[in-house]
């Protein structure tokens, strides 16, 4: 028997997919991949995942474990070889239980992140992680990338939302390490190295993740800063001002809010004709929205009169906060819109963050006249989308294919100057599994590579992806 007939055994005929549109599955989210499946198979328990797993392992075939297919690194989506075994986990979408006095929820893989903000709050809680592909990305795929996005200046990536994870490994056994314990120091942890693996180590089949109380308020706030220096201040004066209330600290230049401007005209974007950048703060409170709001208010005027900031105002009411969020997640569709760019995820100590930009500013000005920088990102996590997007009027094609390297090289350089990273929150995947064998150490990279090799030694788990192994 074939392998695609074996899989057909174990899952259901329906549920291996093998013609017709496979896009949706063949092609990443960002439409820089397209490759060739040998099937798409779609199992509904872990036990499932782990029998196909034994097939493909048996019959020498690679897997791509899948959740939502919205990553942004060349992760999720099979080669051109037509060898690979798409594995979806979109069918393994149960809540399993929920333990309101533990603060928990044990959720399985494909469970769209959206889908798990809203059960937690149906019971009056709080699942904090948050990014703008929340409608299609999956608690398996954020943890397989650890994920961030908008909340993790307060609660921290998604690694730091998860106790316990059910993985079934590349021998096609099943991991049982679900827990609810915040504390368990029996030995290596194995959850957390499956945690960022991008599916080279494992796949995930549910986890254990953390809930919170929901605040009696949130509140948001934009100001103009006239510098990153000032933004940065004006951080340090929020940690200290709001303490744990501080949810969330975006900045955005004003070159991503033109573009935004430009492209979505409709969005009524407070401020940022005066100032070379924008913060959007939010503040979460435990008391009362009044309490919120004269906290937020006092920082602010602090702000103001230190010259940290140069205007500012707090969203009045739920719909107001919400525009202002849908403006700074507009800024990647505002991008995309103007055309192709090349996209950079990176992080630098957040002290460092004005100095890095000043230098490259600098250097991709000089190396390209015209350049055009869209500078935005999760700046109370040292997290920047440094983009650069090609001189106006330029071929943005031949941009890419041209200056790619070099920008890249440049934005890297500096990074490492810096002691930053080249991947804060999207990972690796195979966009940038070459950029890594430059600047993570020989030793971290041996290491690494150990790791794969013992968990997979036959590289079946998303190979190409993450190492050259
Ligand atoms: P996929 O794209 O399907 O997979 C991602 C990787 O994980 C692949 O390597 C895949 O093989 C692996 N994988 C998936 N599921 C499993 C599993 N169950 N077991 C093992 N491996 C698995 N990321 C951020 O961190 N912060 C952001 O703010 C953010 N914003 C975004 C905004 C937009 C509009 C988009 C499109 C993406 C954004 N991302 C962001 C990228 C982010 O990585 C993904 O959205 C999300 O975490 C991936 O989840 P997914 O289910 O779509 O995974
Ligand atoms: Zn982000």
């Amino acid at each position: 028997m074939n392998l695609v007939e074996t899989l057909r055994g174990t899952v259901g005929a329906a549920n291996v997919l093998t013609g017709g549109d496979l896009r949706a599955w063949e092609e990443d989210w960002r439409k820089r991949e397209r490759g060739k499946a040998l099937a798409v198979v779609r199992p509904a328990t872990a036990a499932e995942v782990a029998a196909v797993v034994k097939a493909c392992a048996l019959a020498g075939a690679a897997i791509v474990p899948q959740g939502g297919n919205t990553g942004l690194v060349g992760g999720s989506t099979p080669d051109e070889s037509g060898t690979q075994v798409l594995l979806s986990l979109q069918r393994m979408n149960r809540v399993r239980s929920l333990d309101a006095a533990n603060l928990t929820m044990t959720v399985e893989a494909g469970c769209v992140l959206q889908s798990l903000q809203e059960t937690a709050q149906q019971q009056g809680m709080l699942f904090p992680l948050s990014l703008a592909a929340e409608g299609s990305c999956t608690i398996g795929g954020n943890l397989a990338t650890n994920a961030g996005g908008t909340q993790v200046v307060r609660y921290g990536n998604a690694r730091e939302l998860c106790l316990g994870l059910e993985v079934v490994t590349a021998q096609g056994e099943v991991w049982e390490g679900l827990s609810g314990l915040r504390k368990d120091n029996t030995g290596y942890d194995l959850r957390d190295l499956f945690i960022g693996s991008e599916g080279t180590l494992g796949i995930i089949t549910a986890a254990t993740m953390k809930l919170y109380p929901q605040p009696a308020a949130t509140l948001t706030a934009w100001a103009a800063v006239p510098s990153l220096e000032a933004a940065v201040t004006l951080l340090g004066m929020a940690h200290r001002g709001l303490g744990a209330g501080l949810t969330g600290f975006e900045v955005m230049g004003r070159f991503a809010l033109e573009l935004t401007a430009k492209h979505f005209p409709q969005l009524r974007i407070p401020l940022y004709e005066q100032a070379p950048y924008c913060v959007l703060l939010e503040n979460s409170d435990h008391e009362s929205e009044l309490h919120a709001r004269g906290r937020f208010e006092q920082l602010l005027e602090a702000a103001l009169g230190d010259g940290c900031a140069t205007d500012a105002v707090v969203a009045e009411n739920i719909a107001q906060a919400r525009q202002l969020w849908h403006i700074r997640e507009s800024i990647p569709l505002a991008q995309a819109e103007e055309g192709l760019n090349i996209k950079h995820d990176i992080s630098i100590p957040v002290s460092r963050i004005p100095d890095f930009c000043r230098e490259a500013d600098a250097l991709l000005r000089q190396a390209i006249p015209g350049v055009r920088l869209v500078n935005f990102g999760h700046l109370g996590d040292g997290n920047l989308h440094y983009n650069v997007q090609a001189p106006v009027g330029g071929d943005m094609a031949a941009f890419l294919r041209e200056q790619e390297p070099k920008v890249n090289t440049i934005v890297f350089d500096a990074v490492g100057r810096y002691d930053g990273s080249i991947s804060a929150e999207h990972g690796v995947g195979s966009l940038k599994r070459d950029k890594l064998e430059k600047h993570k150490s020989p030793v971290a990279l041996d290491l690494m590579r150990a790791i794969k090799r013992s968990l997979d030694p036959h590289n079946l788990l998303n190979p190409g992806r993450v190492l050259k192994v």
